[in-house]
């Protein structure tokens, strides 16, 4: 197998150079703006992998706190998953699980355990009880 921090240097600064121009080259400012947020955070960690070929270490300052530890060794644990189910272990760590999205009750349209489900009228909440159940469902 190749190396693949090497190969995942050149992807960080293909998607950055990428997203610089487009940030340069957009007509729309709201577009441009987003792009140089996406340059920016390619930029970031494409600084942190090569730190990590250098030293074999995050730089002082870098570390993360252990639930985003956790979080990626919840990953490596389950590297047999296919592609888009190892996307989803990344979303959940970052936006949170569907089960850690509680159900509020009340109206469905604010409750956060509720939001994409497309409840039945007349769109009401199940409630903090049903949690659970409807994140399994
Ligand atoms: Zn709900």
């Amino acid at each position: 197998m190749t190396d693949p921090l090497p190969v995942l240097l050149a992807r960080l600064i293909a998607d950055s150079r990428h997203h610089a121009y487009a940030a340069a080259h957009s007509k729309a400012e709201e577009l441009a703006r987003a792009h140089e947020g996406f340059a920016a955070g390619f930029h970031t960690a494409a600084v942190y992998v090569a730190d990590l070929i250098a030293s074999g270490r995050v730089r002082a300052g870098q570390q993360v706190r252990a639930e985003d530890e956790a979080a990626a060794q919840r990953v490596l644990d389950n590297l047999h998953v296919d592609p888009a189910e190892r996307a989803n272990a990344i979303s959940d760590a970052i936006y949170g699980a569907p089960t850690e999205r509680k159900h509020a009750g009340g109206n469905a349209e604010d409750c956060p355990g509720c939001d994409g489900t497309n409840p039945p009228y007349p769109f009401i909440c199940p409630g903090p009880d049903e949690a659970t159940r409807s994140a399994h469902g």
